[in-house]
């Protein structure tokens, strides 16, 4: 990678706005395009006025203003993306102060985006803040009005809950069922939905999930995940290289390592599916289909397979219509 410097610079610069390291990551991406910074403060002056972004709970040395961003930058749209960032940070901030509602603004904002995703952060979050208030204010904190309590949740509810009617009527139900066991929850068959001791986590990390999905990126820093997967095979190259050195052998394949390097599930992805029939590699134009049975195969393998439309499949004796075979998306 020595020869991609600005690859590696521009996985380092995203990392850390991602991780909201805003103050760092400008300090960065400035003193690594040193050359630009003469031509970037001389341009200043015709600059618009500066949008400066904060953290609430940054001090006010760490703000950063589009000035810092070098001009030759914005090929990586960093200010755009330091903006998005700043946003998901402030609402990662309320949602550890406990307070709901700007994911629920987020998610209630992009909410064509995340349905066609398949996504229920919407509901999820709308059904903590069910839950939140109906613990009351003994557990939440918030004022002891008509609009906290089990009142104030039935009251969220009728305001809230209708548009997940369609989608989600049986969660709703069992979530306003619970009312009627309100003085002995934790002994009800309700006690697993009120336990929301980890709740508060998971939103944060779904919400963090659909944030960068929208975005295009992944849910987790690229380097993180590279740096990390490549820290659990060091140990394994350690020792693989120790015993060619022993045996005065030398490593011939270049570009795959010759051991397997044991990942936890989590950075296990499934980018590339090989036809087991073709023993090729699938394409956008020739996708992986799954079929009824579970088992999978190149779209034109498939066709290939099929007696007109009816198909046998080669690893089970299930038999069925081409049709019924669906597109995998990896
Ligand atoms: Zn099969």
């Amino acid at each position: 990678m020595a020869s991609q410097t600005a690859l590696i610079n521009r996985a380092i610069a995203m990392h850390l706005l991602r991780e909201g390291q805003f103050g760092v990551a400008s300090t960065f991406i400035r003193e690594a395009h040193p050359q630009s910074e003469t031509s970037s403060s001389s341009t200043q002056a015709q600059r618009p006025p500066s949008i400066t972004i904060s953290r609430p709970d940054t001090p006010p040395d760490a703000m950063i203003t589009d000035a810092d961003i070098p001009s030759d930058l914005t090929a990586f749209q960093s200010q755009a993306l330091q903006e998005k960032f700043a946003g998901m940070y402030s609402i990662l901030t309320s949602l550890r102060q406990r307070d709901l509602h700007p994911a629920i603004g987020w998610a209630r904002e992009n909410s064509t985006e995340l349905e066609a995703r398949g996504s229920n952060l919407e509901f999820e979050l709308c059904r903590l803040q069910f839950v939140w208030l109906f613990k009351g204010p003994l557990v939440n904190g918030l004022p002891a009005t008509e609009d906290n309590g089990v009142q104030g949740a039935l009251k969220y509810a009728q305001a809230n809950f209708g548009r997940f009617q369609q989608r989600h009527l049986r969660e709703i139900q069992r979530l306003t069922c619970a009312m009627v066991y309100v003085s002995n929850l934790a002994e009800s068959p309700y006690s697993t939905i009120f336990d929301i001791s980890l709740a508060f986590d998971e939103v944060a990390s779904s919400f963090t999930r659909e944030f960068c999905s929208l975005l295009g990126l992944s849910a987790e820093s690229p380097l993180y995940v590279a740096v990390t997967a490549g820290a659990l095979a060091l140990p394994n190259l350690v020792k693989w290289t120790g015993i060619n050195k022993a045996k005065n052998t030398e490593w011939t394949t270049q570009n795959e390592l010759a051991f397997e390097t044991p990942l936890p599930k989590s950075m296990l992805y499934h980018s590339i599916f090989v036809c087991p029939v073709s023993r090729g590699q699938t394409t956008d134009t020739n996708p992986p289909m799954i079929l009824p049975c579970g088992h999978v195969l190149a779209n034109e393998s498939l066709h290939k397979l099929a007696k007109g439309i009816r198909y046998k499949c080669p690893y089970c004796p299930s038999e069925g219509v081409v049709k019924d075979a669906k597109k995998i998306i990896l």
